[in-house]
């Protein structure tokens, strides 16, 4: 039987539907085994409305209790979620082996979906009504969409997946300040990376796989090796960890990225991948935010961002001049395409102009006054017009991405990519 649920959690209280996926991953195991490693779905990371991550959960159990299974999840969820916030919009669903082949394409597909579109509570609910699917779903039972969504995610079979090691804290201690010792972790990651990514920041010099927020998340290890993640988690020291899972999921899969030619196809609360030609000198304003314009081939301009918690990707963008063909990858908010990859395909050349060389000793000309041209002071040679050189380009053909501390779950951080000189991961 699959058992999934979402939105038990809330921004302000702490709470994480991924820690009621691990306490019942623990509890379940009384009614029979748990079959497959628990999913941890992170869903279209633009909806507005979404808890902290946008995440749902999935198990998977051989049980011949399901009634008792149940009954046990629903009750946990009553205890556990935050209804009291009005954000928080549980929803549960159980979905029985006999029913797996029957609903298979369709809550795959659903799957894929909830990752890059916008999907209305009805559709879920129609979903379930019409395949008879059990569910709950609590308020206006918004948390069935990711529920149904990480059911999905189990029918699917094949899809790029990464690992998660989530370590909760104490209860004792949530909302207090974390102690973990810093140095451990730049030591887990130093040994354990590429394996594991994500631990710290290199460029910025920031620890980022400890959440500030309140909920019970001590650190999380994220890679695509089960047991160099296990190693890296057990190299952390701080304080005591209450229980951990290893949870299986689409992060650092960039699901959400949807291929696009035109800028006319673009719809705000969507991601996308689309080739573009700069069109404008990226400008900075005040806070830090990074703007330039963009045309694709039908001469249609977008205005694209590098904002100010993209660090030092945005010296990157500021080197960007009209007429660079680039593919972006971002999401698009307010008309505005919010960059989190750039591929440069082909740099423009740059031209600067100088004072023209002297023919007789090869230096360089100074000017002889205000629109008077150029002389040589030793030859007294002249020229009238300037001389126009190509300049370098300070920036390399290739694919950049923000750094780990502005990473989306979604994004695939370049490591995971095969290593050449065309990839530049940001560390
Ligand atoms: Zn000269």
């Amino acid at each position: 039987m699959i058992i999934a649920f979402d939105d038990t959690d809330s921004r302000n209280t702490g709470m994480c539907t991924t820690y009621l996926g691990a306490l019942l991953f623990e509890e379940l195991q009384q009614y029979g085994p748990i079959t497959d490693d628990p999913l941890l779905i992170r869903l279209n990371p633009t909806i507005p409305y979404k808890t902290r991550g946008n995440a749902a959960v999935a198990l998977q159990i051989e049980t011949s209790k399901p009634e008792e299974v149940i009954s046990h999840v629903i009750g946990r969820v009553e205890n556990f979620a935050q209804f009291q916030d009005e954000n928080t919009n549980p929803g549960v669903v159980f979905i029985r082996p006999e029913q797996f082949e029957s609903c298979r394409t369709e809550l795959a597909n659903f799957f894929l979906e909830t990752v890059q579109q916008v999907i209305p509570i009805d559709r879920a609910k129609e979903i379930i009504a019409r395949n008879k699917i059990e569910a709950r779903g609590y308020k206006n039972g918004r948390g069935l969409i990711g529920a149904l969504a990480a059911c999905g995610a189990v029918l699917a079979g094949q899809w790029d997946y990464t690992y998660e090691l989530l370590a909760y804290r104490q209860p004792d201690n949530w909302g207090t300040l974390r102690r973990v010792n810093e140095k451990s972790i730049w030591e887990a990651d130093n040994v354990t990376y590429p394996e594991t990514w994500d631990n710290v920041d290199v460029a910025n010099n920031m620890v980022v796989c400890v959440p500030h927020s309140v909920d019970p998340v001590l650190y999380g290890i994220r890679g695509k090796n089960k047991d160099t993640i296990r190693k890296a988690a057990n190299m952390i020291l701080g304080e005591a960890i209450e229980r951990s899972l290893l949870y299986r999921t689409n992060q650092g899969t960039d699901m959400h990225l949807i291929p696009a030619s035109f800028i006319e196809d673009l719809q705000d609360l969507h991601s996308y991948t689309i080739e573009l030609k700069v069109t404008t000198v990226p400008h900075t304003i005040e806070g830090g935010h990074t703007f330039f314009k963009a045309a694709d081939k039908k001469d249609k301009n977008i205005d694209c961002a590098a904002f100010e918690p993209t660090k030092n990707f945005r010296e990157l963008v500021r080197k960007l001049i009209p007429g660079d063909l680039v593919i972006l990858s971002g999401s698009m908010k307010d008309g505005t395409l919010n960059l989190e990859k750039l591929e440069i395909k082909r740099l423009e050349p740059k031209f600067e102009l100088v004072n023209p060389t002297c023919p007789s000793c090869g230096k360089r000309m100074k000017s002889a006054g205000k629109n008077q041209g150029y002389r040589c002071r030793n030859c007294k040679t002249t020229a009238s017009e300037p001389e126009i050189i190509e300049i370098p380009r300070d920036i390399e053909i290739g694919i950049y991405e923000v750094p780990p501390c502005a990473r989306r779950h979604l994004s695939m951080p370049l490591i995971r990519k095969e290593q050449n000189s065309y990839i530049h991961p940001s560390r």
